[in-house]
């Protein structure tokens, strides 16, 4: 596996590389999640460039950067295991310079949920990623349905700027109690994280409901605002694929999205019907 620590460097090792490239930004901390993400990028690709950067634009002042896990040499390990033909892994220094051009996320999807609660957040998101892009030349990238509407934008984005490279969504990888991996979850005490199982449950109570017949959305997350009760809830959502709520849940088009806080941590989770 070849450490690329600046674009320069990654642009040399890929020019020795023929045929597609996957690619899978993260922002390290690696978890059984991520190296779904890269599996799938492996059976797919004759090139797996995976990228681990924790992009400084995209946290909020007083959100958690300097204390975002980092976990260089597991993370190393667990690329080279997987498979990974070239890590990227740039500091900031690398990927941004002074006073530059940006990214805005779209007024509306991009100021909603995640958005409204981050305002700014997407823009460094759409703004790394469209870095990230041009400097790897992607055939292929792949990213978590776990993050909805930062997947939605994504691929909104590639298609505004006609790119030509295919976005990949990935099914959420949980612990068998359901919770959903996250490198967040480091900061969860034990009796927090029990806390926090209560975002997949209210989901799966949410699935178990539209199985049995009830669609309604009103009657869903009442429910679901039961059973999260004693979090401190930011949103829970039913929405269509295009990020418009809905009355009812409609099968292939519908996602319910939950943001709560579990003490000071801020996770996030959703179910795609
Ligand atoms: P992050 O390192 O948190 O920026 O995540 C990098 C990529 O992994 C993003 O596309 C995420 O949506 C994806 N991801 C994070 N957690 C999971 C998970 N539990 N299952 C599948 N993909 C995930």
């Amino acid at each position: 596996m070849i450490i690329a620590r600046s674009a320069q460097e990654l642009k040399d090792a890929l020019a020795l590389k023929t045929g597609s490239i996957g690619f899978v930004p993260t922002m390290g901390a690696l978890h059984i999640g991520h190296r779904t993400l890269i599996d799938a990028a492996r059976k797919e690709n004759d090139t797996v460039v995976v990228s681990i950067f924790v992009n400084p634009t995209q946290f909020l002042p007083g959100e958690d950067l300097s204390k975002y896990p980092r976990r260089e040499e597991a993370d190393f390990k667990i690329c080279e295991l997987s498979g990974v033909d070239i890590l990227f892994y740039p500091d900031a220094g690398g990927m941004y310079g002074e006073d530059e051009v940006r990214m805005c996320a779209p007024d509306v999807r991009g100021f909603i949920l995640e958005g409204a609660s981050r305002p700014g957040h997407f823009d460094g998101v759409l703004t790394v990623v469209m870095k990230l892009f041009n400097i790897v030349s992607p055939t292929r990238a792949y990213f978590g349905k776990k993050d909805a509407q930062q997947l939605a934008l994504i691929m909104q984005m590639v298609n505004n700027f006609f790119m030509k490279i295919e976005i990949v969504p990935m099914d959420t990888v949980r612990e068998n109690d359901g919770l959903a991996l996250s490198s967040r979850n480091v900061y969860l005490s034990p009796a927090e994280r029990q806390e926090a199982l209560k975002l997949s449950a209210a989901l799966k109570s949410a699935t178990k409901m539209v199985m049995q017949g009830n669609i309604n959305s009103a009657d869903i997350k009442a429910n679901m605002e039961t059973i999260l009760a004693p979090l401190n809830v930011e949103y829970v959502v039913i929405v269509n694929r295009g990020f418009e709520s809905i009355e009812n849940v409609a099968i292939g088009d519908t996602i319910i999205l939950v943001a709560a806080r579990v003490g000071v941590t801020r996770l996030i989770d959703n179910v795609w019907m």
